[in-house]
């Protein structure tokens, strides 16, 4: 099968050809989005291969039937960058990588709290310049504090056990319960109790109508004061300018983000060069108890080897008429609270 493969980086290329062996697919490398490069394709592909930087729309899923393109296969977990409204009545297909390693996003998200927490980044700088004051460094225990979490997934069962092993009190809110996570005593509540309640909040639902801008003004004013906010999960589930508001007033005492809702034309990007025109971002930036990473929780040896090997398998598997878990449907968009 030929596959265009956009937005590509070398770590992901040498990956992909790794995991290309024996099946024999013939993959073109771009290093540009679908949306920059799709007029440049020429005849003869039968897939087209994304990221979470690249939008499919109505416009573009009309030139990808012209073209006869009938497979679009993410090389992630999270579609929400795809409009599968305009999917209605034609036969195009989309394939996705639900599970690649969850264990890393978790622990990104830690790494975050931990950062934030106790100063590791003030730390860090301070030392280099020889200034041993241990002056605004002090954090708190996590021992024993309250940690919500929005989404009990992959991911937010693999933050959960993280954090019940620094014996923690675990509330969560999803539309499923876990079995497990009941089992190990997290306590399952209405999303306002867990806004009050928290210490420390993680997000991990997927972005989708309900979840956009679930944290608002409405949500940021129940919190407790100084409430530890972290999202590895995607950028729009968090309206900023609002979570700027709260980060001004003290209610939110700390953020920390690997996700923007306006990342698409900041992240995977070097920029050092230029001015950035994002207002909300730089704002953001300026704060000393906000955290942002460039959308790297899944940034692992071993996330990148399964995105591989399950984006081949994918195209394996569409080519030979399988059926597959991996096919997204449109009502796994549609999931209400
Ligand atoms: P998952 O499908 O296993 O879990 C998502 C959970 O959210 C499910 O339990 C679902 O019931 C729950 N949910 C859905 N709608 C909800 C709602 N309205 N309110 C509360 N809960 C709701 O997904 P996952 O693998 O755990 O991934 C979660 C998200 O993490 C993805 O959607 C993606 O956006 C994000 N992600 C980020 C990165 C990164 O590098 N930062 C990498 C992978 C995934």
């Amino acid at each position: 099968m030929k596959v265009a493969v956009f937005n590509t980086k070398s770590y992901e290329r040498t990956r992909l050809d790794k995991f290309n062996i024996g099946e024999g697919h013939e993959l073109i490398y771009f290093d540009f989005s679908i949306n920059e490069g799709l007029y440049k394709l020429t005849s003869g592909f039968n897939a087209v291969c994304i990221t979470i930087s690249d939008k499919i729309d109505k416009e573009i899923i009309s030139r990808l039937l012209k073209q006869n393109i009938n497979l679009i296969a993410l090389r992630s977990a999270g579609f929400d960058n795809v409009d599968l409204g305009s999917f209605e009545g034609n036969s195009i297909k989309v394939m996705r990588v639900p599970s690649y390693s969850p264990q890393s996003i978790a622990e990104h998200a830690v790494a975050l709290i931990l950062t934030l927490n106790r100063k590791i980044h003030k730390a860090y700088n301070r030392v280099r310049e020889n200034n041993f004051s241990l002056d605004k460094l002090m954090g708190y225990t996590l021992f024993g504090k309250t940690v919500g979490v929005v989404g009990t997934g992959k991911i937010g069962i693999a933050f959960c056990n993280i954090m019940l092993g620094f014996g923690c009190k675990i509330i969560a809110f999803d539309i499923i319960k876990s079995d497990a996570l009941l089992a190990k005593g997290v306590e399952y509540v209405p999303f306002d109790k867990l806004l009050r309640l928290s210490d420390i909040i993680s997000i991990h639902c997927p972005l989708n109508v309900h979840t956009r801008h679930l944290f608002n003004k409405k949500s940021f004013n129940e919190l407790k004061n100084g409430t530890m906010l972290i999202n590895t999960s995607r950028g729009a589930i968090i309206e900023t300018k609002e979570a700027i508001i709260a980060l001004k007033t003290g209610q939110l005492g700390y953020l920390g983000i690997d996700v923007y809702e306006n990342e698409q034309s900041l992240f995977f990007k070097d920029l050092s060069d230029l001015i950035i025109q994002d207002d909300i971002i730089e704002r953001l930036m300026s704060f000393n108890n906000v955290l942002i990473t460039p959308h790297q929780a899944f940034f692992t040896e071993e996330a990148l080897d399964q995105i591989a090997f399950t984006t081949i398998k994918n195209f394996t598997d569409f080519e030979n008429g399988l059926p597959s878990e991996n096919e997204v449907k449109n009502e796994l968009s549609a999931i209400t609270l």
